[in-house]
């Protein structure tokens, strides 16, 4: 089984990131990534986005994603979407300054509210932040560079054991069948 390595959280010039989609693209291929999620906030994406990115030529796996934003707590969720399977991912933590109580407490709330969960992310736009990789946090825990701009690009990611396809690499995500890898910048 090969081991792919990705980011699952991209920002574009459709919400606030300084790459086009093409660009973005181009700087993680050239990172030698396998896969990419793009994931441009909900509120700021323009009705051709979707669209917009099925065009997208890329030699990666792109998945298209969106960032949602969870009203009642202001919290960022990734959905990123496989061809039938869908991550979602409470994203930076760290950036809310939470707890793990208080992560804890957040997760049982979405949940409640109908917002399935996967995934936590244990990084703020890339860098590490160890207190969410805990084994109290019921999700599974995920590294991303949650890429805007440089330096952003190549932070953190995940290598995942999987076949080269969306679903699988999901799947492969929710069993927890993947690495985190951090660059040293
Ligand atoms: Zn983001």
């Amino acid at each position: 089984m090969p081991r792919l390595r990705g980011n699952l959280h991209a920002h574009t010039t459709f919400s606030d990131g300084v790459r086009s989609p093409g660009d973005l693209i181009a700087e993680y291929e050239r990172l030698g990534y396998d896969f990419l999620a793009i994931t441009d906030h909900e509120g700021w994406i323009p009705s051709t986005y979707w669209r917009a990115l099925e065009r997208q030529p890329s030699n990666l796996l792109l998945f298209h994603g969106i960032e949602l934003n969870y009203d009642p707590l202001d919290q960022h969720v990734g959905k990123v979407l496989g061809d039938r399977e869908i991550l979602h991912v409470l994203n930076h933590p760290a950036r809310y300054r939470l707890s793990v109580r208080e992560t804890i407490e957040r997760i049982g709330v979405i949940r409640a509210d109908g917002l399935p969960l996967d995934a936590v992310e244990v990084t703020d736009t890339g860098h590490r932040r160890p207190l969410y990789d805990c084994p109290e946090i019921p999700l599974v825990k995920i590294a991303t560079d949650d890429a805007h701009r440089p330096p952003h690009f190549g932070r953190a990611w995940v290598e995942v054991e999987a076949h080269r396809d969306r679903d699988s690499i999901i799947r492969a995500i929710k069993a927890g069948d993947f690495a985190l890898g951090f660059s040293a910048t």
